[in-house]
């Protein structure tokens, strides 16, 4: 079966992703989107605990299973403390530095569900009263909500439904340019999402067996770090995560190719399955480009650290500016979405050693470990 990338429905469902906010905490809402989806795909899945989803495809061969994963969850924040003034302190969700939300639109949440607009302001903001504005760090002291409501002071803010603890989510501001970029925040991770839920689709339209069970979980809690790793069928060999490749100085990511990650904070990826990842992107006339990410960690590596014994690697398209404005273009999805298609019909990367012979030696040589 020939794949055929369809930009228009990956980027209508990419739009549709980054609008419903999900900062990790707050995910309910998106995963019964995400839940639906499964649902009118006729997809077998689970819901884990912790509320993430898996929903697998039955393989030719059942009982060496592969696992792919993406996240969708965000960056966010949380109301912290209701100021004096009316307005608000806000403490992080997920790793990201305040500047990179200076001026933002915002939404809060409040326990009854009601949804109050904001805007995200360094507290010394209009230049006009404050001198030294620009020189003022931008940290959790100065950084503040200014509510889009008649409030002057705590008791009125608080007279809202607003409070410590209530989730806020910042405006993703997508939008498409003719020449082929999508630019919006949280493109980390649901360009991979919108990326994955098409692969399934294109699979259950398809009817065509897959080699492998392979099993799609999409993880709700990544940015906190611990997304992806429970829940893992014990069947499962090879576990990849399809996570956001880092642009910038000394990276060869761009956003035009698939990011193929040979090694980040957490260690090296599987050698030989990152490299049957380069192979098959090289056999496919597959854009990819090999690179390691130095403040970066994934599901897989999560997965990894919570001791499971799988061979793990992680891929996905080059996003500009994570973590901030982001950015990719349609290039980089669609090259992303070949590999992923290339992978899930390929046969499971086989070990260095012969199972046989392994077991054979280690009988000769029992102290030799
Ligand atoms: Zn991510």
């Amino acid at each position: 079966m020939s794949f055929t990338f369809n930009k228009e429905e990956t980027v209508t469902l990419l739009k549709q992703l980054v609008e419903i906010p999900s900062p990790s905490g707050y995910t309910q809402e998106i995963m019964e989107f995400m839940e639906n989806i499964l649902k009118d795909l006729q997809v077998v899945y689970i819901r884990t605990n912790k509320g993430a989803l898996i929903a697998t495809i039955k393989g030719e061969d059942d009982s060496k299973h592969r696992l792919l994963t993406a996240h969708t969850d965000t960056l966010g924040a949380m109301v912290k403390e209701v100021k004096s003034s009316g307005r608000l302190k806000l403490t992080m969700v997920g790793g990201f530095n305040w500047n990179a939300v200076e001026g933002e639109y915002c939404t809060i949440h409040t326990a009854s569900g009601k949804k109050i607009r904001g805007t995200i302001l360094m507290h010394q903001t209009t230049v006009h009263v404050y001198k030294n504005a620009s020189a003022l760090p931008r940290d959790e002291q100065n950084i503040e909500v200014r509510i889009d409501e008649k409030v002057t002071n705590a008791e009125e803010t608080r007279a809202l439904g607003i409070e410590v603890g209530d989730f806020v989510s910042f405006d993703p501001r997508f939008e498409e340019t003719d020449t082929g970029f999508i630019k919006s925040r949280h493109l980390d991770d649901k360009a991979s999402t919108a990326l994955l839920l098409q692969l399934i689709k294109t699979l259950k339209e398809s009817n065509v067996a897959l080699p492998h069970t392979t099993h799609f979980y999409i993880s709700n809690n990544e940015e906190i770090g611990y997304g992806g790793n429970s829940n893992i069928p014990a069947q499962t060999v090879e576990y990849i995560a399809v996570d956001m490749g880092a642009i910038g100085d000394g990276q060869t990511s761009d956003e035009y190719t698939v990011s193929i990650c040979a090694k980040d904070s957490s260690g090296p990826y599987h050698y030989e399955l990152t490299r049957q990842l380069v192979s098959m992107a090289q056999q496919e006339n597959i854009d990819y480009k090999l690179d390691i990410y130095p403040y970066y960690g994934s599901d897989a590596s999560a997965a990894i650290r919570a001791g499971f014994d799988v061979k793990h690697a992680l891929f996905g398209p080059g996003i500009e500016a994570s973590h901030a404005y982001e950015r990719t273009h349609i290039d980089s999805l669609k090259n992303t979405a070949e590999l992923l298609f290339a992978y899930v019909n390929s046969k499971i990367c086989k070990n260095r050693r012969k199972p046989i012979l392994y077991l054979v030696f280690f009988a000769l040589n029992p102290y030799d470990k």
